[in-house]
C-alpha cells in the first residue's frame, strides 16, 4: 500500500482535535483544534508543518461543521482529506468495554457496540461517536479505526478487574474496572522498555500519566496487570478536579445526610474535588507558585497528592514484584520536577531513586533522572497518544508491519 498517511482524530463533546501524520517517517504534517463547537464563537487553531500557524473564530455548529472547517484547512495546505496519500482515519474511543482488546476498524456492528458502551462513558463515547459517524460520511470509502483507551488494560487478570461485590450485580451491569489513558500507558510503557535498551517484554514498568486527569499502571513484560482507574476515570489518584479514591460510604453519606443527588455528587466528584476541591486550583504550576509563597491549603494538597502517588508505588512494586523502572508522564509529570521528587523520596528501600540535578534539568524526549546503578530507574517519558493511535491504525490498514 502507497497511503502512508493517518489522520487521527480525538473528538470531545465540544471539541475535535486532529493530527495529520506520515507514517513514513513519523513525521507531523498538521496540528490542530477546533473546539467550542455548538458556541457562537468556536476557534480552529491549525498548525501545518514548516509553515505558519493560522486560528479562525467563529460558529461551528456542529461536528459536521468542525470535520469540514478541519478539511478546509488540510486542503490550504495541499494535504486534503481526498487526498489518495490518506490511508486511514484513526479515532480515539475512550470506552471499548471487554470486548475492543485491539484497534478495530469501524462498521456499524462496532458502532453499535460502542454506543451500547455510553451507560458506562456517558461524557466521552457519545462524542467519540458523532466524530466517527461524520468522518465516514466524509470519507465513506476509507477505514475508520477505532483505538480504545480501555484496550491496554484488558490484559488485567480478573483478581485485579473485578470489585469485590455481588457477582450477579456486577454482571448485569457491566461493573468492573477497566482503566483508561491505555494509549498512553501503552505508548509511554514500551518507550519506557527501549530507554533501558530492554525489549518491551522484558521489562517491568510502572507508568505513572500525571495529567489534568492521573492515572498509574503496573505493566509486566508489556502488558498491563493493574491500573488505578476503574469503572470510570474517576477511581485512583488524586486529579485536577477528580477526587479519586474514596470510601464509597461517602456516597450514601452526602445522600442521606447532605439530601445531595447522584448528578450533584458526581458533579461534585469529578469536578468539585480532587487539586482544585482541595485548595481552589488544579493547575499544578500555579500550586507551586503557591506553596513558594508560603501557602498552606497549596500544600496540603500538594501532600495529599503525593501521598497518593507514593500509596500507588508501594502497591504497584508489590503487584509486579520486580521492577525495572517507573515513568512519569503527561502535564504534571513530564514537567513538575517536584511532583516527581516527592513521589519517589525516601523509597530507596523498594529500588527506585531520583538524582536532583537530573530531575531539575529540563530536556526534550525520554530521559533517566535516576542515579546510574539505580536498582529501581526512574524516567521522564513524554506522551504521545496521537502517534500511538497513528501507529496501531497504520499497522492495522498497511500490509507492512515494520512501521510498529
Ligand atoms: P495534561 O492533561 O497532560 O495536558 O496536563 C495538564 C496539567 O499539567 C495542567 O493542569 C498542569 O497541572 C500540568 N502542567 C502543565 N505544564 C506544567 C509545568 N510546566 N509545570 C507543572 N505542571 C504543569
Amino acid at each position: 500500500m502507497n497511503a502512508s498517511r493517518v489522520l487521527v482524530l480525538n473528538s470531545g463533546s465540544s471539541s475535535v482535535k486532529y493530527q495529520l501524520l506520515d507514517m513514513r517517517d513519523r513525521s507531523r504534517l498538521a496540528v490542530g483544534l477546533v473546539e467550542r463547537i455548538g458556541e457562537g464563537t468556536s476557534r480552529l487553531t491549525h498548525s501545518p508543518a514548516g509553515g505558519a500557524d493560522r486560528e479562525w473564530t467563529g460558529p461551528v455548529a456542529d461536528h459536521d461543521a468542525a470535520l469540514k472547517a478541519m478539511a478546509a484547512e488540510l486542503d490550504r495546505d495541499g494535504l486534503g482529506i481526498d487526498s489518495p496519500e490518506l490511508a486511514a482515519i484513526g479515532h480515539r474511543v475512550v470506552h471499548g468495554g471487554i470486548r475492543f482488546s485491539e484497534p478495530t476498524v469501524v462498521d456499524d456492528e462496532v458502532m453499535a457496540e460502542i454506543e451500547r458502551l455510553i451507560p458506562v462513558a456517558p461524557l466521552h463515547n457519545p462524542a467519540n461517536l458523532t466524530g466517527i459517524r461524520t468522518a465516514r460520511a466524509l470519507r465513506p470509502d476509507l477505514p475508520q479505526v477505532a483505538v480504545f483507551d480501555t484496550a491496554f488494560h484488558t490484559t488485567m487478570p480478573e483478581s485485579a478487574a473485578r470489585y469485590a461485590i455481588d457477582v450477579e450485580t456486577a454482571d448485569a451491569y457491566r461493573i468492573r474496572r477497566y482503566g483508561f489513558h491505555g494509549t498512553s500507558h501503552a505508548y509511554v510503557s514500551r518507550e519506557t522498555a527501549r530507554l533501558l535498551g530492554r525489549e518491551p517484554e522484558e521489562a517491568n514498568v510502572i507508568v505513572l500519566h500525571l495529567g489534568n486527569g492521573a492515572s498509574a499502571s503496573a505493566v509486566r513484560g508489556g502488558r498491563c496487570v493493574d491500573t488505578s482507574m476503574g469503572l470510570t476515570p474517576l477511581e485512583g489518584l488524586v486529579m485536577g478536579t477528580r477526587s479519586g479514591d474514596v470510601d464509597p460510604a461517602v456516597i450514601f453519606h452526602l445522600t442521606r445526610v447532605a439530601g445531595m443527588s447522584a448528578d450533584e455528587i458526581d458533579t461534585l466528584l469529578n469536578k468539585r474535588s480532587g487539586l482544585i476541591g482541595l485548595c481552589g486550583d488544579n493547575d499544578m504550576r500555579e500550586i507551586r507558585r503557591r506553596i513558594d509563597a508560603g501557602d498552606e491549603r497549596a500544600r496540603l494538597a500538594f501532600d495529599i497528592y503525593v501521598h497518593r502517588l507514593r500509596k500507588y508505588i508501594g502497591a504497584y512494586c508489590a503487584v509486579l514484584g520486580r521492577v525495572d523502572a517507573i515513568a512519569f508522564t503527561a502535564g504534571v509529570g513530564e514537567n513538575a520536577a517536584p511532583v516527581r521528587e516527592a513521589a519517589v523520596a525516601g523509597l530507596e528501600g523498594l529500588g527506585p531513586e531520583v538524582d536532583p540535578v537530573l530531575n531539575a534539568a529540563r530536556a526534550e524526549g525520554p530521559r533517566l533522572i535516576s542515579p546510574p546503578g539505580a536498582r529501581v530507574a526512574v524516567a521522564v517519558v513524554p506522551t504521545d497518544e496521537e502517534m500511538e493511535i497513528a501507529t496501531q491504525t497504520y499497522a492495522l490498514v498497511s500490509d507492512s508491519s515494520d512501521l510498529t
